[in-house]
């Protein structure tokens, strides 16, 4: 399932999200692997952050290729 956000709290600042644009998590091993799918996906560069930067509770934080916990986002900031 993926993860449809209107924003997202990142270092203590609220970063407003493209909503059609999923927010997904990789570990390091799964990286590359998120980085083309999500290119393959939806056409677009996705901005990434350290998942520890990420201060969300109620964000799946888990890696989307294996399930481990994510070291990684993937999301699509507006504006930039
Ligand atoms: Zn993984």
């Amino acid at each position: 399932m993926e993860q449809m956000m209107k924003s997202i709290q990142i270092e203590g600042k609220v970063v407003e999200l493209q909503e059609e644009f999923p927010v997904r998590f990789a570990c390091m091993e799964h990286f590359d692997q998120e980085l083309d799918e999500y290119v393959n996906d939806y056409e677009v560069a996705p901005d990434t952050y350290a998942a520890k930067a990420v201060e969300d509770e109620t964000v799946d934080k888990r890696c989307r290729a294996c399930g481990e916990p994510g070291q990684i986002v993937l999301l699509r900031e507006k504006g930039l």
